[in-house]
């Protein structure tokens, strides 16, 4: 059983070698467990946060722990009455080629209602975490002006169809022509602004000619910046993110935001999509109607194979994915 471990801890942008890679006999279930191959892994960039020791709303990975991560299996062996051999699993389980979990920890997956590894990202954590952090604390109202960043992501991408369902004007903040073009001729984004090419402030000004009502923050940094003299009185800003400082080893000095906060009364939000727990139900059933709808689209970057799993996360910060980073390890 091949497994990813954390060796050290990352500082600055991870390298291969903050990583180890062991070989363990595969598990045998106890009672009200189950065996799982893993297929899909999903790697995500607040795993980031979790290789440093520091306190934060979920406990860091300690040295020598297998990493952690959404994944999607298949049961090979069941010592669970909820669970069949060959069921197709969702659970937080190790980046290893087989995993013990217990039943509790574990939800089954029915692959005719939506590609399974949706359930990984537009309908799952990525597309849960856009639809309360924008439905919620963003409160976008037909007419209003919508800007994301990292918007041709996994959370960013979903943001934006789901305001402009809400009838907002939206533009998007991302790092390539084709991100753009694909955010405006795919997803149906009003504008979209090149971060690496263009300067954000101007070509957001003119994007937005009445100013910015809600601002959803996926990478915070000189963006934020840019975005903040914009904003319009009241304007709303969920903050989800800030992959723009994730791998920096000093504090991350811009402009000043409070004084943007207090000469709009806008209103800035932290939030994890932990904290909807309790309505993930309504979220996952209305993020699946749009979807069949087609209301909704979705794309995902898929790597290959088992050793590439430290290359896919650490893309993530190149920015080399368009909408759902994951990686396939074996077939169902
Ligand atoms: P994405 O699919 O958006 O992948 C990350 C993207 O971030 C890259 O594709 C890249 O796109 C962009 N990026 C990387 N480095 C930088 C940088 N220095 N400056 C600007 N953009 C950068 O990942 P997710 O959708 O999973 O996550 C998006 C954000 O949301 C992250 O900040 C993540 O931590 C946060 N998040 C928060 C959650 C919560 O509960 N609060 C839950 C899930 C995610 P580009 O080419 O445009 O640079």
């Amino acid at each position: 059983n091949k497994q990813i471990r954390l060796a050290r801890r990352p500082v600055g942008t991870p390298t291969l070698e903050d990583f180890s890679f062991t070989e363990a006999p595969i598990g045998t279930p106890g009672e009200g467990e189950v065996l799982i191959r893993n297929v899909y892994i999903s790697v995500d960039p607040y795993l980031r946060g979790r290789m440093e020791d520091v306190k934060s709303y979920i406990p860091p990975f300690q040295l020598n722990d297998v990493i952690i991560s959404g994944v999607i299996g298949q049961v090979v062996e069941s010592k669970s009455a909820h669970f069949a051999k060959g069921d197709i699993v969702i659970g937080m389980l190790g980046w290893e080629e087989y995993s013990v979990a217990h039943e509790k920890t574990l939800r089954k997956l029915d692959p005719a209602l939506a590609p399974v590894t949706a359930n990984l990202g537009i309908i799952g954590m990525t597309g849960l975490t856009a639809y309360f952090g924008l439905l919620d604390i963003g409160q976008p109202k037909e007419g209003e002006t919508v800007v994301v960043s990292g918007a041709a992501g996994a959370v960013g991408s979903t943001v934006g169809q789901i305001a402009k369902i809400k009838g907002a004007r939206v533009v998007g903040i991302a790092g390539s022509e084709e991100k753009c073009s694909y955010l405006i001729n795919e997803l149906g984004f009003d504008a979209a602004i090149n971060y690496k090419t263009e300067e954000v402030g101007k070509v957001l000004e003119k994007a937005c000619p009445d100013g910015i009502d809600v601002y959803f923050d996926n990478v915070g940094g000189e963006i934020s910046d840019a975005v903040f003299p914009l904003l319009n009185k009241f304007a709303r800003i969920p903050v989800c993110g800030a992959i723009s400082a994730y791998n920096k080893t000093e504090a991350d000095i811009g402009s000043r935001v409070q004084t943007y906060l207090i000469k709009t009364s806008a209103f800035m939000k932290g939030f994890t999509v932990g904290d909807y727990s309790s309505r993930f139900k309504e979220g996952g059933a209305q993020l699946a109607a749009w979807l069949n709808e087609g209301k909704l689209k979705y794309e995902e970057t898929i790597k290959e194979g088992f050793d590439s799993i430290i290359e896919a996360f650490l893309d993530l910060f190149k920015g080399k994915n368009l909408g759902k980073q994951l990686v396939k390890i074996s077939e169902f």
